[in-house]
């Protein structure tokens, strides 16, 4: 069976923002790269360093956002941006970054998405080499509030869910958000869903340093009323942005997923788990063809 072929970007493309963790300035260059580099990252801030491939073994624990390393040399809060290369099927993109941490925009995919289908996309001369789920699995987190469960889909497709549910009282209500994955829905139904944060929570992480420049214009920060000084794009704008990350972190697998990914509260540390698992129960081993005899 021949798959889809790999997908890149036409010419390059460039986008400068604020990290939103840290506030410094941060511009992410999308350059083309050739069949079966994948998406790596590479720090132009810093001479000499080395490009570090998105994939699950690069992964460093780290809050609320998605991280990787490589020889002392980081890259934090990259999920917008993989779910904006994996929404648009580009498997191959090297992207540089000027600081240690991706800008955040306005919280959502869309900057990213824009100068991207901006800059054209180009298929390529291979084929792509998916992980394809078989039979079903589930992972949980420790206490057993989060699940992810993966199943196989009827087609040559992926399809993501995500269930949200922060309990009776919290400001943000219970939700939820389905799509299957074509870059036309990802752009229209997911892309422009923004990050959140509880207002109740927002003392703590400025009092870590973090968000300095951020207004209620810049996230959404929801108070017992709802979301504060800012409008949603959607009813469920948080469970579609929660569905969002995953398609971020689930790109850390280093090849596109044939499957359905039903989850349900679950976060960065459970989605990396997932990859693991995936990667480590259905990734294909490459056999290479065995010589002919001379
Ligand atoms: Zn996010």
């Amino acid at each position: 069976m021949r798959y889809r072929p790999q997908r890149t970007i036409a010419s390059p493309a460039q986008v400068t923002g604020r990290a939103l963790f840290s506030s410094v300035p941060s511009t992410l260059q999308f350059l083309p790269a050739d069949p079966g580099t994948g998406l790596q990252f590479l720090r132009t801030d810093l001479p000499g360093a080395q490009p570090i491939p998105a994939t699950i073994d690069y992964v460093i624990p780290s809050d609320r956002r998605t991280a990787i390393e490589h020889d002392g040399v980081r890259v934090e809060l990259l999920e917008h941006v993989l779910a904006a290369l994996s929404g648009l099927a580009i498997d191959n993109c090297l992207i540089g970054v000027s600081a240690q941490e991706c800008p955040g925009m306005d919280g959502s995919s869309l900057p990213f998405v824009e100068v991207l289908l901006e800059a054209g996309l180009v298929d390529q001369s291979e084929p792509i080499n998916p992980i394809i789920v078989t039979h079903p699995l589930r992972v949980t987190s420790q206490d057993g509030r989060q699940s992810i469960d993966i199943s196989p889909s009827s087609e040559e497709s992926i399809s993501y869910s995500y269930a949200l549910d922060y309990g009776p009282g919290s400001p943000v209500a219970a939700q939820y958000s389905a799509i299957t994955l074509a870059p036309e829905m990802f752009v229209r139904e997911i892309a422009p869903s923004r990050t959140f944060v509880l207002e109740s929570e927002v003392a703590a992480l400025r009092a870590a340093g973090y968000g300095q420049h951020i207004t209620t214009a810049d996230l959404l920060v929801f108070g017992d009323a709802g979301v504060i000084g800012n409008t949603l794009r959607f009813m469920n704008e948080c469970a579609r942005h929660k569905l969002l990350d995953s398609i971020g972190d689930l790109a850390l697998l280093g090849a596109p997923l044939m499957g359905s990914v039903d989850a349900c509260r679950s976060g960065h540390k459970l989605n990396a788990e997932a990859v693991r698992v995936l990667r480590k129960t259905f990734a294909r081993r490459v056999v290479s063809a065995p010589r002919r005899a001379a």
